[in-house]
């Protein structure tokens, strides 16, 4: 048998295989996937260094075995992935996430191609900036059908961004390319059709974190927000998760800044850099449960399809990202780690 690598084969979320129907099994209270997160897979793996990541060179195992936000990735052909997601109306959108690896842009191409011509997906891609060096390749992958890009800026600070994926680990990420980066998708794809990822926990303040949420706000560019978890076998599995507190607060933040309901300008934080004061009354967007929910690309009906079920946190909880509308029984748990009455 050859090689099972990419672009014919790719590795799946756990989540996406298991609405699929590749493997057996449901999601906790029953959250629904709508969007299928895609995997490229090498034989040699990613060539980042990231110290959080599951993927890292960095981490102990080999590249077969890995977890990527904390899951588990099967390896499927091109063709059954495409296949099966022909019979599922619940998809609406397919992310193709590249990795750092010579042959990603190219495959990148082909898979975008293949799920253009073959379903009716929309297609986002999580493209890799260390690969790309002028908006080309954004040009490209337009052109093929994707309509929106994510950008894994991941650490909220230079510093840290530089400590824990570039010159501190010997990585060839670099902050300052990953923001021209942010500013060529914006260009190409349009504002706001183009989102950053950010994890909270990596060591930032609620106040680096939020500022760097309405710098790319104000760039045209949506934060899709993460909670730290360690990955196991990573250099950062000792490291905590952030309080539960501290991730609803930042929550609370993106949504008043990506709704353009407000802005970090007229936040309050004290000394620590703890968020104080949002600026605004937000009772009312607490009771709405939105804010809470996972951030992400959006589907056919304009709400996000990338809802990642349960890829911060264990199903038993608390949860991070919600996948569905948190209930009446969870607004009441939010208030609480909010401190809110
Ligand atoms: S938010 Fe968008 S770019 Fe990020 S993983 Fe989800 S679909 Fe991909």
């Amino acid at each position: 048998m050859g090689q099972r690598i990419s672009p014919e084969y790719i590795q799946t979320s756990l989540a996406a295989s298991l609405t699929l129907g590749l493997q057996q099994g449901s999601f906790h209270r029953n959250a629904k996937l709508k969007g299928l997160n895609l995997l490229l897979h090498y034989e040699e793996g990613c060539l980042g260094r990231c110290h959080f990541c599951g993927l890292s060179r960095s981490r102990r195992e080999g590249p077969r075995g890995k977890t990527f936000i904390r899951v588990d990735w099967p390896i499927y052909t091109l063709r059954e992935i495409i296949e099966k997601s022909k019979m599922k109306d619940q998809i609406h959108r397919v992310c193709i996430s590249m990795i750092t690896h010579a042959k990603a842009l190219e495959d990148t191409l082909y898979i975008i191609q293949r799920f253009k011509e073959e379903t009716n997906l929309s297609i986002s891609v999580l493209i890799t900036p260390t690969l790309i060096h002028n908006d080309s390749p954004l040009e490209a992958m337009k052109k093929a059908g994707a309509d929106r890009v994510g950008i894994a800026i991941d650490a909220a600070t230079l510093e840290l961004f530089d400590r824990l994926r570039g010159k501190g680990v010997e990585g060839s990420h670099r902050w300052e390319h990953y923001w021209d980066v942010v500013r060529m998708a914006v260009g190409v794809f349009g504002k706001f059709h183009v989102g950053i990822h950010l994890i909270v926990g990596l060591g930032e303040t609620e106040r680096e974190m939020v500022e760097t949420i309405q710098k790319g706000q104000e760039m045209g560019a949506y934060t899709h927000l993460f909670s730290f978890y360690p990955e196991k076998g990573s250099p950062m599995e000792n490291h905590s998760p952030p309080p539960i507190r501290q991730y609803r607060r930042v929550q609370l933040a993106r949504w008043i800044i990506n709704e353009a309901l407000g802005s970090a300008h007229q936040m309050k934080f004290d000394e620590t850099g703890r968020l104080v004061d949002f600026g605004m009354e937000v009772s009312l967007l607490i009771q709405t449960g939105e804010p809470f929910m996972t951030s992400g690309c959006p589907g056919r009906d304009g709400k996000v399809a990338c809802n990642r079920p349960y890829g911060n946190e264990r199903p038993s909880g608390p949860i991070r990202n919600f996948p569905f509308m948190p209930e009446p029984q969870d607004l009441e748990e939010i208030k609480n780690q909010l401190g809110i009455e």
